[in-house]
């Protein structure tokens, strides 16, 4: 596995493959099983996979976790290595933004809305991050995990109206065995606050039964999952079509089912697609 540092060093190794086809696995690090299925889907798909780690500071807000992210770059280069990965890219903040550039911004909808609302230009942030990486990496794949719903949403419509030639694969949300969606922030979690957190998960299933007993009103469905939630410091709970409109009357097939909210400090996010 080669580790690259420098953006022109990347690119430079990438320019010389012939017709191999790229996989590129964007990630902020502290990597889980979660980042793991990405990069194993990557390596299955791919004649090479590339896997970003960079703690991108323009989606943070002021105030919020960027000083202290989990950092585990030693065990990370392991878990790349194992899993197969070609190519490392650790940049430096100054190997990626520059002074005075042009910025992206979010849809004035669809970024703004659930996490956009919560976290306003937390969006912008990311695709100006990811409309980079894309342009260094020139990946024919690129990988995004379900469990970031709106930004997998956001970073789809970016390719498609920016006519990004890279394909964006989906990857299921990867859980813990008691249904805890893995996140790197579960590691802020005390031993008390994880057992709160799981309820986010409980709540969407038992949502998924009221919909297989015959319940469409969402308003219903989120009434019976805020009884699950009272731990919880909800930030949202909302049903919205694949869209992101926002939905009175469950759509099978068509709908997902998201939450966000602080246990303890440790800001949590999950969803569920019916
Ligand atoms: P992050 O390092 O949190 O920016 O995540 C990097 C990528 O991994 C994103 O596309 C996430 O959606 C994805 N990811 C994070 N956690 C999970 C999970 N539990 N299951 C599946 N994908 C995940």
């Amino acid at each position: 596995m080669e580790i690259f540092t420098k953006t022109k060093n990347l690119m430079s190794y990438l320019n010389n493959l012939k017709n191999k086809k790229i996989g590129f696995v964007p990630t902020m690090g502290a990597l889980h099983n979660g980042h793991i299925s990405l990069i194993k889907k990557s390596v299955s798909e791919n004649d090479i996979t590339i896997v970003s780690i960079f703690v991108n500071p323009t989606q943070f807000l002021e105030g919020e976790d960027l000083d202290k992210y989990p950092k585990k770059i030693a065990s990370d280069k392991k878990v790349c290595q194992i899993a197969g990965v070609d190519g490392l890219f650790l940049p430096t903040e100054e190997e990626i933004y520059f002074d005075d550039e042009s910025e992206i911004i979010a849809p004035k909808k669809t970024g703004y809305i659930l996490e956009g609302y919560h976290r306003p230009n937390h969006f912008n942030g990311v695709l100006r991050v990811v409309l980079k990486l894309l342009n260094i990496t020139k990946a024919d794949n690129a990988y995004f995990g379900k469990k970031d719903a709106q930004q997998l949403y956001l970073v789809k419509k970016m390719v498609q109206n920016f006519f990004i030639k890279t394909n964006i694969v989906e990857c299921d949300i990867i859980r813990d065995s008691d249904g805890l969606a893995l996140s790197s922030r579960n590691a802020y979690l005390t031993m008390q606050e994880r057992e709160k957190a799981v309820n986010l998960s409980k709540s969407l299933k038992k949502a998924t039964k009221l919909i297989i007993s015959g319940e469409r009103d969402c308003n219903i469905i989120k009434q019976n999952m805020m009884e699950l939630l009272k731990d919880i410091k909800i930030d949202y709970i909302e049903i919205v079509d694949r869209n992101f409109n926002k939905l009175e009357k469950i759509e099978i097939k068509n709908s997902i089912i998201l939450i966000a909210g602080f246990v303890g400090t440790t800001r949590l996010i999950d969803n569920l697609e019916i």
